[in-house]
């Protein structure tokens, strides 16, 4: 029912901190409250509190105990209406425009949305690929700078492709090397998986597939010189192929290269500059949507349930 809910009705059914309260409960607990201590059924809430007490053990179980939302100052009305609007568009939203909307300081909004997508990254950590897999690496680098040629090719000022690097030391320090892998089937994109590489390429080749792949012998495309050795290392089947020309990489290797073609978009189109410390969660983000895109109208709420379903990050962690 509330899968394809428009702005307006958004508001009204979120209008108060208890009905925000209400929706995580009946998301944490779809048949009913369950006591933890003595698994009875019966509990109500304290309405002073986001507390319920079993009726039986009197034991209160907090309703955001476990969630991204414990002990959080920020609002819940707010939390949720960050989530609804980094759902409504493919670009997510930034933390200047939501701390506008919501008059919030803005690194107050930029900690919540890095504990959502730790959320998002924690939801999607079971997904494994497997079946027809093509695989490249991407380049992110916030101060690379380009030929015209390779701007033309590439479509964007700031990024670029691995196989043009440059040459230059303080340009490689800025870049990034991401993996990324999608599953396809007939010509249509599966699941996608990424992974920041932080030690060489062959290594991070190594460790992506190890832990991202189903360890079963799946079969692999790749245009990207140092997964050869890799891949077939690990037992799987590769079809490489060395290519030149963008043109021709994009037609064998078609649907990886949308995915890196659209992370740049997201990427530059909502951040325009993305620190290399806090890239793995940006693609959390970017997978977790692209995970879900044939149930776009429900994606707030898979975000929500992400949310309700990880722990708190602690301010070590969110700052890393
Ligand atoms: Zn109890």
């Amino acid at each position: 029912m509330l899968e394809g809910i428009t702005i307006l009705e958004f508001q009204d059914r979120f209008r108060t901190e208890d009905d925000c309260l209400d929706f995580i409960e009946k998301l944490r607990w779809p048949k009913g409250f369950r006591c933890p201590n003595c698994d009875h059924d019966f509990g109500y809430r304290l309405r002073t509190r986001k507390l319920i007490q079993c009726g039986v053990c009197r034991r209160q179980t907090s309703v955001t105990a476990g969630t991204i939302f414990h002990k959080s100052r920020t609002p819940l009305r707010h939390w949720f209406w960050m989530i609804f609007q980094i759902a409504q568009d493919k670009g997510g939203a930034s933390s200047v425009r939501l701390a506008k909307q919501l008059g919030m300081f803005q690194s107050t909004v930029w900690n919540q949305l890095h504990k959502l997508r730790h959320a998002m990254q924690r939801r999607d950590e079971g997904i494994s690929l497997a079946g027809f897999i093509e695989l490249d690496e991407a380049v992110i680098g916030p101060h690379a700078r380009k030929t015209g040629r390779q701007k033309e090719k590439q479509g964007g000022p700031r990024l670029k492709k691995l196989g043009k690097r440059s040459t230059s030391r303080k340009r490689r320090k800025t870049q990034t090397e991401v993996i990324v892998m999608v599953e396809r089937e007939n010509g249509s994109a599966g699941n996608i998986v990424m992974k920041v590489v932080y030690k060489t390429t062959r290594d991070g080749v190594q460790e992506a597939v190890e832990q991202l792949v189903d360890e079963n012998r799946q079969t692999f495309k790749s245009d990207a010189l140092q997964s050869h050795f890799v891949v077939r290392s690990l037992g799987h089947q590769l079809f490489a192929k060395p290519l030149s020309g963008s043109d021709l990489a994009c037609e064998e290797l078609p649907v990886v290269h949308r995915a890196i073609s659209l992370l740049k978009r997201y990427l530059m189109g909502t951040y325009h500059t993305v620190s290399s410390r806090y890239l793995e969660r940006y693609l959390s983000e970017f997978s977790f949507r692209w995970n879900r895109r044939d149930s776009e109208r429900s994606l707030w709420l898979s975000m929500l349930r992400a949310a309700c379903f990880a722990l708190p990050m602690t301010y070590a962690e969110l700052k890393l």
